[in-house]
């Protein structure tokens, strides 16, 4: 008993020495992430990567199998810090389908062409070559949790002593829609890659006609992405197209999820007589093919609209959470309404399936599904991984922050941001009490609307992205 106390202290200061050492020796890496060009904004496409930053993990006495599944936002944060703070004993395995990362968020300039596809694109390459994450191009088909090993769509076992899930999510068939509808004429570009193209196209060939976009009810991805998306068609299409065009935004929720502020006076002011916002709506159906959308208003009327494009963006759910789909199969998606998988927020541990962590979209934890906040949870996550191999209990009060900026027009955007803290009574993470303001109250949203504020937008996703991917 002695000596496994002596061996669990040793342990303990090993992961702490290993944790303050990287933690020391990120700093100077990530302050290349975001650079300055010539006339001293940032730029937008990328986080410059310095050719000679690598790490020499420190060994400190840990060793584990760790498979991650999904290389986005959460995935690919969850590998890069599991390396760094588990040390050159945690082996790590990422699995994702794709050979590089499109990122969602800033995805809505495209539909403006404000920016291009290519310019969201993101590597895996630092994460195998300044980490040592072993990444696997694959997806996963089932999961064995008695045997502890994933399935992989290339036939291949992949064992684990600790899983963690980071699949994002998926779209339901919704409206009348099918997948298929999706992926042709009635895209919803809500996953960026070839639906976002396609819609961009279709905007690109509207006339003074009639955009109509829709919002499930929450939660969904990126809570003021929608309206966020509805300011940048506007702003687009009366710039391009001329005042008569309209945005009808048909959202099923009770009132405007995120910066409700912000975005009244976006809709009822900035774009005044071109974006149409209504609340409450049920029962919407649309016809892929002549575009006619039909529902119910907020008090049951009746209302049909002949759209000249149309954006559903449907209900979603933990990727491979419908019948039969792999994350199913284990049991995983623990939710009442079985879409999303139920964690424990002091290690995104599933409250369903020991051993098996979910983060991302994909898990059901009170925070916001948002980038960000994906990469925070993975940080939380890795870091109450690395505390159970070496014998500890999790942090018992995880930080979280989270910050996200809304372009409003062409060159001016908003903020939103908030501090997250554990409420041990009711074992989830709330907003931090903050300037007199009670815990758990709202996030803080900028005052104004600003070309400040567009700027630094791109020093904020730069950062993000160079410390999820680089
Ligand atoms: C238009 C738009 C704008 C947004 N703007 C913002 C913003 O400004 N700020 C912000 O914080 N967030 C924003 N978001 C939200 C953000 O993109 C998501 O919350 C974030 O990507 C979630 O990260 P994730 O890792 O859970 O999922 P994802 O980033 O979607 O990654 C999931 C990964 O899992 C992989 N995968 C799926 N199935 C399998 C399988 N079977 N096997 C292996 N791998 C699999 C996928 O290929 C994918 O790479 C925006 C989203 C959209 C759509």
């Amino acid at each position: 008993m002695k000596s496994d106390n002596n061996t669990l202290k040793s342990r303990r200061r090993l992961v702490l020495l290993a944790t303050a050492a990287l933690g020391a020796g990120l700093v100077p890496s990530l302050g290349r992430l975001a650079f300055a060009d010539s006339d001293g904004d940032d730029d937008d496409n990328h986080y410059e990567e310095s050719a000679n930053t690598s790490f020499t993990l420190a060994n400190t006495g840990l060793n584990a199998k760790i498979v991650v599944v999904g290389g986005g936002m959460a995935g690919a944060t969850l590998a890069k810090y599991l390396r760094l703070w588990g040390g050159s004993g945690v082996a790590v395995t990422l699995v994702e389908p794709n050979a590089s990362y499109t990122s969602n968020i800033m995805s809505n300039l495209v539909l403006s062409g404000s920016r291009s596809l290519s310019t969201l694109g993101y590597s895996y390459g630092s994460l195998a070559a300044k980490f040592g994450v072993t990444v696997k191009q694959a997806f996963v088909t089932g999961i064995d949790s008695t045997a502890k090993a994933v399935l992989l769509s290339d036939g291949t076992r992949l064992p684990y002593d600790r899983l963690v899930l980071a699949p994002g999510v998926e779209f339901m068939n919704a409206y009348g829609l099918t997948q298929s509808d999706y992926a042709g004429t009635t895209p919803h570009a809500w996953q960026a890659g070839p639906q976002t193209a396609e819609l961009a196209r279709q905007l690109a060939g509207m006339s003074n006609g009639t955009f109509v976009m829709t919002i499930p009810k929450a939660p969904y991805r990126c809570p003021p992405g929608p309206y966020e998306r509805a300011c940048i068609v506007a702003d687009y299409l009366k710039t391009y197209r001329g005042a008569a065009s309209k945005v009808i935004v048909l959202d099923e929720n009770a009132s405007i999820q995120a910066e409700r502020e912000t975005f009244t006076t976006a809709f009822g002011v900035t774009h005044a007589g071109v974006v149409q916002y209504e609340a409450g709506v049920t029962g919407i159906a649309i016809d892929p093919v002549t575009k006619v959308v039909s529902y119910l208003d907020a008090v049951g009327t009746p209302r049909t609209i002949n759209a000249q494009v149309v954006n559903p963006i449907p209900p979603h759910r933990a990727t491979g959470s419908s019948a039969g789909g792999w994350l199913a199969g284990a049991g995983l998606n623990n939710s009442a309404d079985g879409r999303w998988c139920v964690v424990d927020v002091l290690s995104y541990e599933s409250t369903a399936v020991p051993g098996i962590h979910v983060i991302g979209d994909a898990a059901s934890c009170g925070l916001p599904k948002a980038g960000h906040v994906a990469n925070q949870e993975a940080k939380i996550c890795a870091d109450a991984i690395v505390r159970l191999l070496a014998g500890q209990q999790p942090d018992p009060a995880p930080v979280a922050n989270s910050a996200c900026y809304s372009p409003i027009t062409a060159s001016t955007a908003s903020w939103l941001t908030a501090v997250y803290q554990y409420d041990a009574v009711n074992r989830k993470m709330v907003v931090a009490a903050n300037g007199g303001n009670p815990l758990g109250a709202a996030p803080t949203a900028s005052a104004t609307v600003s070309n400040k504020n567009y700027r630094n937008m791109s020093t904020w996703f730069n950062t993000l992205m160079g410390d999820s991917f680089a």
